[in-house]
């Protein structure tokens, strides 16, 4: 199946060819026939599974074929998504997809000046994504309005309701026009979705695509059962390449529960010469944005997220997610690891489960039917973690997580198909495949740290 097989336009065909895209996901050739039609859809989907370019391209399309003009202090088409990063991420698709059909993209987040959104609204623009707290915040102040909208757009449902924007959903219903089409997306499906799919979608094309596991199947999944206070040595000695995990370390993602907690990893990594960004809820935008800017372009590998925070991101080349303390609701394992095996690829996901967190594992293992491997811990780990061991957690600056940036790769391909790690030793060696008689040993991935890798960039990147 092909992308021009779809009915979609030349220009959006264009897009598409300029950014290497040929072959559409699952989501994308059963969703964008019927949006183009017109229809509803109910779209239940993760992100990584192509669902932007499966609203995207079908609704760019419509907007480009009708006379309507763009509406003053209105849009044409409005997204909803949770959180400003998603938000950011739907309007560059929006500009990188809709890039030869001349439309106006525009995006309002929270945590932003008011006055600028104020400004850059008042002659409306044709697509507009945004936050629901901010786009009500402009519409109470008469700055916005939802007349002009013949797209509606809802991504990331259920985690718009884990936030808290149930009112600001059921308001935002009232407020737009009944005439419109409706895309409705979501990664689950609780009984309060349900009831605002039907508040919102007439006759919905349902579509559903990746249900939990099909994403899992791709990640190695693999525990330490390690007590509370070893899980930062633990931590350390991996980041540093003193004890050896799957796969090559390129990009860490690492969980924890608390957004405390999360600056804590980032402070005793600090304090061993490791370097990483966290981001939580306490950040601000550009604290925010700089940390995740900073992962993508491999310039700091390791980057510390609370679940909300990184929920909806997309970062290509993520090696390995460490699940530093458990999730108590399995599904959140399902989101956190899938953060790995992006875009079709492999990937590693590691979880520290603590004495207190058996019941978390167990329920994480009955509800995702995820299968962990158990690693070791290194030898001589008690003495290591009290400081009087031979094996003694990195000096500072042995990080051994690459500094180098990486290729993001096409759908559908293994990491060695075309694995581009510029400046990657030659003998470290490549991720590899679970294998049952592999359980339990970890893979050799090279000579170990690297010492004084990154001690130029010994400086803390967040205030
Ligand atoms: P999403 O689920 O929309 O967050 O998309 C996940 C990632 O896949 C993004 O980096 C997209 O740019 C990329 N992507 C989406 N559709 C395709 C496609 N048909 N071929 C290759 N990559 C795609």
């Amino acid at each position: 199946m092909k992308f021009s097989e779809l009915g979609l336009s030349q220009p959006v065909l264009q897009a598409l060819e300029l950014k290497g895209y040929d072959t559409p996901t699952p989501i994308q050739y059963q969703a964008i026939p019927p949006v183009l039609e017109g229809r509803d859809l109910l779209g239940i989907a993760q992100t990584g599974t192509g669902k932007t370019a499966a609203f995207m391209l079908p609704a760019i399309d419509r907007l480009r074929n009708s006379d309507n003009q763009i509406p003053f202090k209105s849009c044409r088409m409005l997204v909803l998504a949770p959180t400003r990063e998603l938000a950011g991420q739907i309007a560059q698709s929006a500009k990188d997809y809709g890039a030869l059909a001349g439309l106006k993209v525009q995006v309002i987040v929270g945590g932003t000046s008011v006055n600028k959104d104020r400004n850059k609204l008042h002659r409306g623009t044709d697509i507009l994504v945004a936050t629901p707290g901010r786009l009500l915040d402009l519409i109470d102040q008469k700055a916005f309005n939802l007349s002009g909208v013949e797209v509606l757009v809802l991504d990331e449902a259920d985690q718009m309701l884990d936030l808290g924007f149930i009112h600001a959903l059921r308001r935002i219903n009232q407020l737009v026009p009944k005439e419109r089409q409706t895309l409705f997306f979501s990664a689950t499906m609780p009984k309060a979705i349900k009831e605002l799919v039907s508040g919102y979608c007439t006759d919905p094309v349902q579509v559903s695509v990746t249900p939990a596991a099909t994403t899992a199947e791709r990640i190695e999944q693999y525990l330490f059962m390690v007590q509370q206070d070893e899980k930062q040595a633990l931590l350390e000695l991996i980041l540093s390449g003193n004890h050896n995990v799957p796969g090559d370390l390129e990009r860490v993602l690492i969980f924890t529960r608390t957004k405390h907690g999360a600056d804590r990893v980032v402070k005793k990594l600090y304090q061993r010469g490791i370097q990483a960004n966290a981001i939580h809820g306490n950040k601000s935008q550009p604290q925010r944005q700089r940390a995740l800017d900073e992962f993508r372009r491999g310039k700091v590998s390791v980057l510390i997220a609370t679940d909300v925070a990184a929920r909806g991101i997309d970062i290509p080349g993520v090696s390995h997610v460490i699940n530093y303390e458990l999730p108590n609701v399995p599904e959140q394992y399902v989101h956190r690891i899938g953060r790995t095996a992006r875009a079709g690829r492999d990937g590693i996901a590691i979880a520290f489960c603590g004495e207190d967190e058996r019941a978390y594992l167990k329920d994480i293992q009955r509800n995702t039917d995820a299968s962990l491997d158990r690693l070791p811990l290194p030898e001589n780990f008690r003495a290591v973690v009290e400081g009087v061991g031979p094996t003694k957690p990195a000096p500072r600056g042995a990080s051994r997580v690459s500094q180098k940036k990486v290729k993001p790769k096409p759908f559908g391909k293994r990491p060695s198909e075309g694995a581009n790690v510029q400046g990657e030793s030659q003998s470290r060696s490549k991720p590899k495949r679970k294998h049952p008689s592999r359980a339990g040993k970890p893979h050799r991935t090279g000579s170990g740290g690297r010492p004084g890798g990154n001690r130029s960039r010994q400086r803390r990147s967040q205030g």
